[in-house]
């Protein structure tokens, strides 16, 4: 409980000080508490999602449902020439990026960039949409905890990055309580969480189709990320790039 009105309150301070502040959905385990805990304090907050032609088909039907659900008017930022069908029928908003650099990428690096480059890949699809997103925003919000693998371990609640401040609000839940949170107030699961598999592993941290493998409950979070490539278990660049170089208008 503590956790919980420790993260309203960081919510709240963040809109005070920071009123063009939006908060950042995967649409993952942590990414839901984050939304629901910040919609709590302000039901109007913005939400803003970064989805990429790799992401798993269940991650854009759960966006769209989850979208409805809690009336998240979802703004998508993608690397896309159309707007997927799914997110047009359902009248998601999206906000499309050009393509041209990703297939060039493509044409440099193969069709399978994700294993050949993933940093590239994740640069072009994900981190520059980020920076696209954040734009015009004082500040956002995101649902990074600690406990998550090695490079989240140091992160601070209160990021002040170039020109943009980064709130962390759930920064020290564990898994177990985020899992917690979720049940607790009835928030449905994402349905790769709940895939069992004959070994024991699960989906535990979820990304892009490709980069995402199950793992067994006592490995770290995160490892499933990237595991055929040298950037296993590490960041897509979000959470680690400067976003945003000019000064903020700080309050
Ligand atoms: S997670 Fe994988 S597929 Fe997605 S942007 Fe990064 S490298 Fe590309």
């Amino acid at each position: 409980m503590d956790k919980i009105a420790h993260a309203k309150e960081l919510v709240a301070e963040a809109i005070k000080k920071y009123p063009n502040v939006a908060v950042a959905c995967s649409f993952g385990k942590d990414s839901m508490v984050t939304v629901d805990i910040a919609r709590k304090v302000s039901p109007d907050i913005p939400i803003f999602a970064v989805m990429t032609r790799h992401k798993p088909r269940e991650t854009f039907e759960y966006l769209v449902e989850m979208d409805k659900k809690m009336a998240l008017n979802t703004l998508v930022y993608m690397v896309a020439d159309e707007v997927p069908a799914i997110l047009k029928e359902n009248n998601i908003q999206v906000k499309l990026l050009p393509t041209a650099g990703f297939n060039k990428a493509m044409e440099q690096y193969s069709e399978q960039i994700y294993l050949t480059n993933p940093d590239e890949c994740c640069k072009l699809l994900k981190v520059d949409p980020t920076r696209a997103a954040v734009e015009n925003m004082d500040a956002w919000i995101a649902g990074l905890r600690n406990t998550e693998g090695r490079i989240r371990e140091n992160y601070e609640e209160v990021e002040h990055k170039g020109g943009l401040v980064k709130y962390n609000p759930i920064l020290t839940f564990t898994e177990e309580e985020i899992f917690g949170y979720l049940k607790d107030n009835n928030i449905k699961l994402h349905p790769w969480y709940e895939m069992e598999f004959p070994d024991g592993k699960k989906y535990r941290s979820l990304g892009c189709a490709p980069c995402t493998k199950p793992i067994f409950p006592d490995e770290p979070e995160r490892v499933g990320r990237w595991q055929e490539t040298s950037k296993c278990g590490g960041e897509c660049g979000i959470h680690t790039q400067i976003l945003k170089a000019s000064k903020a208008k700080f309050i």
